[in-house]
């Protein structure tokens, strides 16, 4: 059974971080940085990653950290990992980049899944992978 409660730990930081980025008391690297390091931490106990970063995950985007609009969409990087890699969770296992939630805006996505298939797979292809997949993943 997994333990919560280090996730809310580690999220009560995590909202730390996010504010201080947002008054610039810290680069978007720093902050990066400190959301890898929190996410790590769960670790500690048998914990979910998704829970210490559950502030941000949904309502930002994991790499360039802006807040998405109504109208703006975030896409799940780990929707596209049976596309991408064949496996359901393995993705980001050689994205060497920190990151705060696997949710990215368009841009910051297509990004990094060209740098993770060396320029092999196209964003669009993946993000046009989970939009028509959408209900079964
Ligand atoms: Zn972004």
């Amino acid at each position: 059974m997994s333990c919560h409660d280090i996730g809310r730990g580690m999220n009560s930081v995590t909202e730390v971080v996010i504010e201080m980025f947002d008054k610039r008391e810290l680069t978007r690297t720093a902050a990066l940085k400190l959301f890898t390091a929190l996410k790590n931490g769960v670790n500690w106990c048998d914990g979910n990653e998704s829970e210490a970063v559950e502030s941000i995950i949904d309502c930002r985007c994991g790499k360039c950290l802006k807040k998405i609009k109504k109208n703006e969409k975030l896409y799940d990087i780990f929707k596209c990992s049976m596309f991408v890699t064949g496996k359901p969770w393995n993705i980001m296992d050689n994205y060497e980049g920190d990151y705060g939630g696997w949710y990215f805006c368009k841009d910051c996505f297509d990004e990094i899944i060209k740098e993770i298939t060396d320029g092999k797979i196209a964003g669009e292809e993946a993000r046009r992978y989970i939009e028509e997949n959408e209900d079964d993943l």
